[in-house]
C-alpha cells in the first residue's frame, strides 16, 4: 500500500448540485512530491480539504501512513492526521510572532522540546533572526517560509500544500520555487502540491496529475526535475 491511498472518493458541498469530487482515486509514495494541476474549480482544493479532514467525503477512504483516517464508518480529526497545510494567503495569524506561530501546533510538547523544533523549522526555512517580527513585518516572501515553517514543525507525514506560490511576484515565485524544492528533499516530506503554474512542477515535483470536474483527467506525467 502505499503512503498516501485514496480511493474512490466522492463529495458534494450540495447534496442537490453534482459531486465536486467524484470516483477519485490516488496512490502518493512515501517522500514523493505530486504536483496537483488543473483549472480553477476543478476541485483541487476541496480535495485538500478531504484529505486534511476539513471537509467529510460521501464515499471512498483515505489511508496515510497505513492508518485510515476516513471511510464510511472512520473519522480522524484534521489534527490527529499527521498532516501538514500551506495555504495560497498564508493563513499566519497576524498577533503572533513569527516563533508563535510556528509553535503554534506545538502546544503539546514541554517547552524545552517546542523552542527546539522552532528553532529548527526556522532554520530549515532560513528565517533565523527573525522570530520576534509579527507578519506584517515581513516580505511577501518572508510569509511564506513563515508559513511553511509552521507546518512543518510538527513534523506531519504529509505536507498540503495549496497555491502557496499565488501571491508572489515572478522574480521572487522563482527564488522560492527552488529553495521550496530544496527543503522539501532535505526533509523528505511527502508532499501534494497545488497549482496552476507548470514551471512549479517542473522545479518542485517528482509526478504530477491534472484534475478535471472532481476527477484524475487523462493526463500526467513524471517531471525531469530531480
Ligand atoms: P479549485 O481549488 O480547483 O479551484 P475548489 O475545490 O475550490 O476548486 O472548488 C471546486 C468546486 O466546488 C467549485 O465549483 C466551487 O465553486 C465549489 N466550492 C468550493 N468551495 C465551496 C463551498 N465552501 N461551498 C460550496 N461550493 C464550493
Ligand atoms: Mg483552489
Amino acid at each position: 500500500m502505499s503512503f498516501v491511498e485514496i480511493r474512490d472518493l466522492t463529495f458534494a458541498y450540495d447534496r442537490r448540485q453534482p459531486p465536486v469530487i467524484e470516483g477519485f482515486s490516488l496512490s502518493v509514495e512515501k517522500g514523493e512530491i505530486l504536483g496537483v494541476l488543473g483549472p480553477s474549480g476543478s476541485g483541487k482544493s476541496t480535495l485538500l480539504r478531504l484529505i486534511a479532514g476539513l471537509e467529510v467525503p460521501a464515499a471512498g477512504a483515505i489511508d496515510i501512513a497505513g492508518k485510515r483516517v476516513v471511510d464510511d464508518v472512520t473519522f480522524v480529526p484534521p489534527e490527529k492526521r499527521g498532516v501538514g497545510m500551506v495555504f495560497q494567503d498564508y493563513a499566519l495569524f497576524p498577533h503572533l510572532t513569527v516563533e508563535q506561530n510556528v509553535g503554534f501546533g506545538l502546544h503539546r510538547l514541554p517547552r524545552r522540546e517546542r523552542r527546539e523544533r522552532v528553532r529548527e523549522a526556522l532554520e530549515l526555512v532560513r528565517m533565523a533572526g527573525l522570530e520576534k517580527r509579527y507578519p506584517h513585518e515581513l516580505s511577501g516572501g518572508q510569509q511564506q517560509r513563515a508559513a511553511l515553517a509552521r507546518a512543518l514543525a510538527p513534523n506531519p507525514d504529509v505536507l498540503l500544500m495549496d497555491e502557496p506560490f499565488s501571491n508572489l511576484d515572478a522574480d521572487l515565485r522563482v527564488s522560492i520555487r527552488d529553495e521550496l524544492a530544496a527543503i522539501l528533499r532535505q526533509t523528505g516530506m511527502t508532499c501534494l502540491f497545488v497549482t496552476h503554474d507548470r514551471d512549479d512542477v517542473e522545479a518542485v515535483c517528482d509526478r504530477y496529475i491534472v484534475m478535471e470536474a472532481g476527477k484524475q483527467g487523462k493526463q500526467a506525467g513524471r517531471t525531469s526535475s530531480d
